[in-house]
């Protein structure tokens, strides 16, 4: 498996599995608990949740399928903005820890910034890291401006990842907030990494990755994980398309791969407003 250095130099897979609408369908949960576990065997240790998915629903059907592998996985959740308070936090945290069945989060994200000021959430990240509750935390869907700001509060500099909508049809971080992020060696987690699988329609994408023998959606990841520093986190159900999108570590994305996807998918002309989904 590929992987990436976090500032703390612990090393994380670059190819993770994204949960969010897991764990609502009960008729879905067996075949999303497999499709984890396929996962983890096969590398992809890097999972991804939130205590907004489900409203709980998705840490609960992860607590299930890691039972017996807490060890080899990368956990990953995230706090909604208005409990990432002082009091709020250790709260809303205990509850993750208890649905996910651990004692500890590996990274613990601020979901979007809301009304409680920066600062104040920084520090309950820090007491949470001191008590041993998580090892390392970040933030999502905070653009270059907000990353600047996080980084003038006292600590801020400790944010692990950004996770943030990054695509071929969503290249605008490419313009200001992956080179930040690049020249901080600090991780960008690509979210939505298929475009909720609407890119995987595309007709000129299908046709070049046929081109190459690969699928669209291994072309997609693939080409994701050849920028640097970037973590991808594909949610997939079932294990062949896990297995598919594994498959998208041994794609080479060469200079002419890479120049035919630039002329489908351009990348930014300008700034613009951070995406999100
Ligand atoms: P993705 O881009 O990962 O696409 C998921 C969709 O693609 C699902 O419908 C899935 O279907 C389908 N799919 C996956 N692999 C294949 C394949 N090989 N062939 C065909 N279809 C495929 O979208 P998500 O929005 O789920 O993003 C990934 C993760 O990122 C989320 O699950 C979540 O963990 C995180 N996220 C974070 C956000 C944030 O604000 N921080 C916002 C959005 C997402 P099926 O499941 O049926 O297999």
């Amino acid at each position: 498996m590929k992987t990436l250095a976090l500032l703390s130099g612990e090393r994380i897979p670059a190819l993770g599995m994204g949960t969010w609408m897991m764990g609502e369908d009960p008729a879905r949960g067996a075949d999303e608990i497999a499709a984890l576990q396929h996962g983890i065997d096969l590398g992809m240790r890097l999972i991804d949740t939130a205590e907004m998915y489900g409203e709980g629903a998705s840490e609960t059907l992860i607590g299930e399928a890691i039972r017996d592998r807490r060890s080899q996985v990368f956990l990953v959740s995230k706090v909604y903005p208005h409990n990432a308070g002082r009091h709020s936090m250790p709260a809303a945290c205990e509850r993750s820890l208890q649905r996910l069945g651990v004692d500890c989060l590996d990274l613990y994200l601020l979901h979007w910034s809301g009304s409680i000021p920066l600062d104040e959430t920084i520090e309950a990240f820090e007491r949470l890291r001191a008590a041993g509750k998580i090892r390392h935390w970040g933030v999502s869907n905070l653009d270059v401006r907000d990353m600047k700001a996080l980084f003038t509060e006292p600590a801020g500099e400790r944010c692990a990842v950004d996770q943030v909508l990054y695509n071929l049809s969503r290249r605008g971080i490419e313009w200001d907030l992956l080179p930040w992020c690049q020249a901080r060696n600090m991780p960008v987690m690509a979210y939505s990494p298929l475009e909720q699988a609407r890119l995987l329609r595309n007709r000129e994408l299908a046709s070049l990755a046929a081109s190459r023998g690969v699928t669209p959606a291994q072309l997609a990841l693939a080409w994701l994980l050849h920028q640097k520093g970037v973590i991808a986190i594909p949610k997939a159900t079932g294990r062949s398309r896990v297995e598919e999108n594994f498959g998208a570590l041994d794609v080479v994305v060469d200079a002419k791969l890479q120049a035919a996807l630039d002329r489908i998918f351009p990348p930014p002309a300008g700034p613009g407003p951070l995406e999100m989904i």
